[in-house]
């Protein structure tokens, strides 16, 4: 059986593993990346342009930091849209918000282009491990083609519904994350300040039930002192940002995500922004 070919367009942190899996699957690939520089040494077959992505590829994904840089990557001057074909299929697997998801759905199917939101739960080694958890908005028959795909990405595909939807449960996942890195950060200065031994403290959470998975990584890179990134804080602070537009838009009340919110954009707006999501705890410190 012939793979699709696969257009990637965002080889950042998350994007370049993934794509990686796609390549070490067989899968033809058609990748992209804004940094020619970043995308130069990852030894994946290259497009030079987003023009040569759509003519390629039958299946785009975009792992792309933000709702601006998927606006201008889909929508912009010589953006792909203005070269997509009917019958392509285009899955977005950042974390966008639930309203581009829709529009974006809105403005390709126009065209004859289908469209998932498919953001990820996991990290880099999730994503390097091809051990994520997908979660998708769009139409189920879509999902259907694309799944062999994103079964090579991930340990689990769930869809939610219509677009917007997978976004949607992508934001529920993390404004739980952020909570629980600032609890985290905030026990850890807390013992500091009272003059606990911070390796016991830290050893002593390592060993209770709230360990879980990514507490005992963050638990790690605290003990190790080793704030690089693997879920860049500004991504944190993004993804609440679109968590409490989307509680007031749906009239959720979420008012510990409110106040994690303010805490991870302060440590943005100091410069904290590149440091991984654990790196609030430098801010709680400097504070
Ligand atoms: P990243 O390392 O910051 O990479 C961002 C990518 O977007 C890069 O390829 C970057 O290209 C591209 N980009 C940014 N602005 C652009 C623009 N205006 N035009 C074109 N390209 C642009 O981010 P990441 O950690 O891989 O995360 C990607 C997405 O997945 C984000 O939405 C994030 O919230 C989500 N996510 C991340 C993690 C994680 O643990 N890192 C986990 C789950 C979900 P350049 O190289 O040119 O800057």
């Amino acid at each position: 059986m012939t793979l699709p070919t696969i257009g990637w367009i965002g080889l950042g942190h998350m994007g370049a593993p993934m794509a990686a899996n796609l390549a070490a699957a067989g899968y033809p690939l058609a990748a992209f990346n804004r940094t020619r520089e970043t995308a130069a040494g990852l030894g994946l077959p290259l497009a030079d342009s987003l023009e040569a992505v759509a003519r390629q590829a039958d299946v785009i994904v975009t792992m792309l930091g933000d709702d601006r840089a998927q606006e201008a990557v889909l929508f912009g001057k010589d953006g792909l849209a203005k070269y997509l074909r009917e019958g392509q299929t285009v899955v977005n697997m950042g974390t966008m918000s639930p309203d581009l998801s829709r529009s974006t759905a809105e403005r390709l199917g126009a065209k004859g282009v289908a469209c998932l939101d498919a953001p990820v739960s996991g990290s880099v080694k999730q994503a390097t491990d091809a051990t994520l958890v997908i979660l998708v908005g769009g139409d189920a028959a879509v999902l259907e083609r694309v799944r062999p795909v994103l079964d090579k990405l991930g340990k689990k595909v769930v869809r939610f519904g219509d677009a917007g939807t997978g976004a949607q449960a992508k934001l529920a996942i993390n404004l739980m994350l952020g909570i629980v890195m600032q609890g985290l950060a905030e026990a850890v200065v807390f013992g500091e300040a009272c003059g606990l031994a911070s390796e016991t403290l830290i050893d002593a959470i390592a060993e209770t039930p709230l360990a879980s998975p990514v507490v005992a990584i963050k638990l790690a890179a605290i003990r190790a002192g080793n704030f690089d990134a693997a879920f860049p804080l500004k991504h944190m602070a993004k993804d609440l940002r679109l968590a409490s537009a989307e509680a007031h838009a749906a009239k959720a009340a979420i008012p510990a995500t409110e106040v994690v919110r303010g805490s991870f954009e302060l440590a943005v707006a100091d410069g904290l922004g590149d440091l991984d999501v654990i790196g609030i705890l430098q801010s709680l410190r400097k504070s």
